[in-house]
């Protein structure tokens, strides 16, 4: 897939009402961090921006480093540690790691967030290494949760971009977005 035709393909007239002097500053999407801990904000970039460099994060997938030596925590004497085999599953779609940080992050979150919903496994980062999985299973929530919410944009973008990839593959012009 071509994502940074994707990227390139973004109406221009989205942007129409800013001025020109806030023109989005030229971002190579793979240069964009892939260590958690190291994003951006999405609300700090161009808003025409900000779609192609979800998009670039949901293709790329979630930060999911397992060749690491995952430091160990003392909880009360026991020693824990990030377990790699929590990517599989049911949180195998958004927990992501920082082997800069130490902590867990969810991708889903992190490209969708909305004012009001929690910075924990977005910016900041959670450290939870035991009971993780009720602390991961927390964070999904019910089915009208931030997590679930921002899943669901997330599956959207993925499917609106492919689309659009088939028409390329094809030949014919990219649809203008109304
Ligand atoms: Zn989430």
């Amino acid at each position: 897939m071509n994502i940074k035709r994707y990227f390139q393909s973004e109406p221009s007239n989205v942007g129409s009402s800013l001025s020109s002097s806030s023109k989005p500053s030229k971002i190579d999407l793979d240069d964009l961090p892939r260590d958690p801990s190291e994003r951006k904000p999405i609300s700090s970039y161009h808003p025409t921006q900000k779609d192609g460099i979800r998009l670039a994060y949901l293709l790329r997938g979630p930060c999911q480093p397992t060749e690491h030596d995952f430091p160990q925590t003392n909880y009360s004497g026991k020693l824990r540690r990030f377990n790699p085999d929590w990517y599989a599953g049911e949180f195998g779609n958004w927990l992501e790691y920082s082997v800069e940080a130490d902590k867990a992050y969810c991708l889903y979150c992190y490209l969708f967030k909305e004012s009001g919903q929690s910075e924990a496994f977005v910016s900041e980062g959670v450290q939870c290494w035991q009971k993780a999985r009720e602390k991961f299973g927390g964070h999904v929530g019910k089915c009208n949760s931030f997590h679930n919410k921002a899943r669901e944009k997330g599956e959207d973008l993925v499917k609106q971009a492919r689309y659009i990839d088939v028409v390329v593959d094809e030949g014919t012009d990219i649809p203008k977005r109304q």
